[in-house]
């Protein structure tokens, strides 16, 4: 039979047009494309062959093999599938977007048997990616079980293509790509091993390709040719996880985060259901060397039935579990899927929510059976997570679960969670109260605390920079309001009685001209021992955060700050009997500078005038000792 030639069904010029130029944005994926059709046929042949094995004629050595060469400039791609007759060929290649792999699933569908296979290519075009690479395409094959004849199909992809009767001696099929000039590179071994394990590495049959292997000394060197397999093929996240072995986790781990450490825990489950998907999922035990603080990108890789899809797809994780590494393989999403029609997917969405939940979840059962493991995790990686109580709404509780805080009750080094605080509120509290500052030790010895402690209020110590961020979105836990200890009036104050106001008023209305940096004076009840301590107001920023902008490069001023004065403190009594007696003493606005000064160190501020600070200092020591 002599060659016969065919137009292509389908508008196959523009098609290939809008193929080749805008479906994929990386021409190296028809590697992928035509090794996922392998693999499809290989599948169908096996799944045929259940009901007749006979069709395989005892050849069930299934692989798909490529072969460079360099000389005649071609690619060959080839499978021991099922191969296709004349009319599958003029029906299966000649039209475009009609996907035999669809009709198939379709038929199988229709029998409904559980063992079906699961296929990859359900799109229809990944075939005509070839042409991307390739000027002309040659497809040799022959269909299983019947003894027809080989057939040869060959198209420069431009609208027509020949057909005719050929030699091929086995089952299956050859697809030859004769390589464009400018796409050589592919003739090369070692970029093929690696598009290879980049997009196929767990194709569940063996990708082989022939190498040359030296053997023995200099001059008595031999070379044989080996066949290589050149994937890994255990897509570990597709089998059962009570099959899978922790170092099996560990391994797989490894390769997708190159930290060295094994993962805190291994999250690997399926969603059944509207969307079906597998997801193999590692929560690292601390912050890989690797990792990158300054790269806020997230990501799962994306496959679709093992073929690797996309490295690192940001739709999959929210932001603030970049920390987390691993894989969601979908069955639900065709192969060739672009970002864009990626984004509008309605499964990914539903991924997304249970990738969330999952992680979540597995970070709570870590920190409520290994708290130690939980606790490195945290504290390396903890103020990734708080990103999220900002940014997350559906589950600011879930993560505000997952919180740790050193507090004015526990003991150095130790932490508790909120539900702990919450827990052990004394009658009569019916807030959180939490204080920021730069460490735990200084925050102990602060004088907000003074109130807090003879009430018997635990006080939580927030001392990681984001935390004066993150916390206040928390806004309320288990009913109670989160509320900052150096910030606006503490409650009781306004308590304090009239006529103790009413005594302090002259002073203060004198000090105010002494202390133009103070935006209000007033008595507190805050302190019990200490004499002074600057306030911000309830909506102002509070001195630590003013210093967190400062050293982030922000130009941050929280507006000015409320010098509250302890009535019960002898000094400031004595302050006040002294202006009373003798209102112009020079002392006065001395010793209000020197209240307003132990106030700014004891928030961790810097004294503003501290030669001024000095001397008045000296004075007060001349004064005294010079008696
Ligand atoms: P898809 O794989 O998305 O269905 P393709 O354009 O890649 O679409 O292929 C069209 C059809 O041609 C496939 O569905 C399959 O039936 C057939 N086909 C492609 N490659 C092979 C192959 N190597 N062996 C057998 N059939 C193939």
């Amino acid at each position: 039979m002599s060659a016969e030639t065919l137009e292509f069904k389908a508008e196959l010029k523009q098609l290939l047009h809008l193929i080749t130029h805008s479906l994929y944005s990386d021409r190296e994926i028809f590697l992928r494309e035509l090794i996922s059709n392998a693999s499809d046929a290989i599948n169908k042949v096996k799944f045929d062959s259940l009901d007749h094995d006979e069709t395989l004629e005892g050849n069930k050595d299934w692989k798909i093999k490529i072969t460079p060469n360099a000389e005649a400039k071609t690619l060959t791609i080839s499978d021991n599938g099922i191969g296709m007759g004349r009319d599958q060929v003029i029906d299966l290649l000649g039209t475009v977007a009609k996907s035999g792999t669809k009709a198939f699933v379709d038929a199988v569908k229709a029998k409904n048997d559980p063992n079906s296979p699961g296929l990859i290519g359900q799109f229809g075009v990944g075939f005509y990616s070839a042409f991307m690479v390739a000027d002309t395409v040659t497809v040799q094959t022959r269909p299983a079980g019947t003894p027809a004849d080989g057939i040869r199909w060959v198209s420069d992809g431009q609208g027509q293509y020949t057909i005719e009767q050929a030699d091929k001696p086995a089952r299956g099929t050859d697809v030859v790509l004769h390589l464009k000039d400018d796409a050589q590179d592919f003739l090369n071994p070692y970029k093929l091993r690696s598009l290879v394990k980049k997009f196929s590495d767990f194709i569940e049959h063996p990708v082989v390709m022939d190498t040359d292997e030296e053997e023995g000394e200099r001059d008595e060197k031999k070379t044989t040719v080996v066949e290589e397999t050149l994937n890994n093929r255990k897509a570990i996240w597709l089998r059962q996880p009570r099959e899978v072995k922790d170092d099996e986790y560990a391994e797989f781990y490894k390769v997708l985060s190159n930290d060295d450490a094994p993962p805190a825990k291994s999250l690997h489950f399926t969603i059944e259901g509207k969307s079906e998907f597998k997801a193999l999922l590692f929560i690292p035990s601390k912050k890989p060397f690797s990792f990158d603080w300054d790269e806020p990108k997230a990501g799962l890789r994306l496959y679709v039935q093992r073929v690797l899809i996309m490295e690192r797809c940001e739709e999959l994780l929210p932001l603030y579990l970049r920390f987390v590494k691993g894989v969601v393989d979908s069955a639900d999403l065709p192969l060739n899927v672009s970002r864009e029609i990626l984004q509008q997917n309605p499964h990914l969405d539903t991924i997304r929510k249970n990738v969330v939940r999952n992680v979540l979840q597995g970070l709570e059962a870590l920190k409520n059976t290994q708290p130690e493991k939980y606790r490195a995790f945290y504290d390396d990686l903890g103020p990734i997570l708080k990103e999220g109580l900002s940014r997350d709404w559906e589950n600011k509780d879930k993560i505000a679960d997952l919180l740790l805080f050193a507090s004015v009750n526990t003991e150095a080094g130790k932490v508790k969670t909120l539900a702990e605080y919450v827990e052990a509120m004394p009658e009569g509290q019916v807030e959180i109260y939490y204080l920021a500052g730069d460490n735990a030790a200084q925050l102990r010895n602060s004088p907000y605390l003074e109130a807090y402690r003879a009430k018997g209020f635990d006080v939580l110590l927030l001392t990681d920079p984001i935390d004066e961020f993150a916390v206040p979105a928390v806004r309320e836990y288990k009913g109670k309001k989160l509320q900052a200890a150096d910030k606006g009036e503490l409650k009781g104050d306004e308590g304090i009685a009239d006529d103790a106001k009413a005594k302090f008023a002259p002073l203060f209305a004198s000090l105010k001209s002494v202390l133009p940096d103070v935006g209000d004076i007033r008595l507190t009840k805050r302190l019990t021992t200490s004499a002074a301590c600057l306030v911000a107001d309830a909506g102002a920023m509070t001195a630590h955060m003013e210093r967190l902008m400062q050293r982030f490069g922000e130009d941050a001023t929280g507006g000015k700050r409320v010098l509250e004065l302890n009535p019960d403190n002898a000094a400031v009594e004595a302050l006040r009997t002294l202006h009373e007696t003798s209102p112009t003493d020079p002392r006065i606005a001395a010793y209000a500078l020197l209240l307003y000064d132990q106030a700014a160190i004891a928030e961790g501020s810097k004294v503003p005038d501290a030669a001024g600070f000095a001397k008045r200092i000296n004075d007060l020591i001349l004064a005294d000792a010079g008696k």
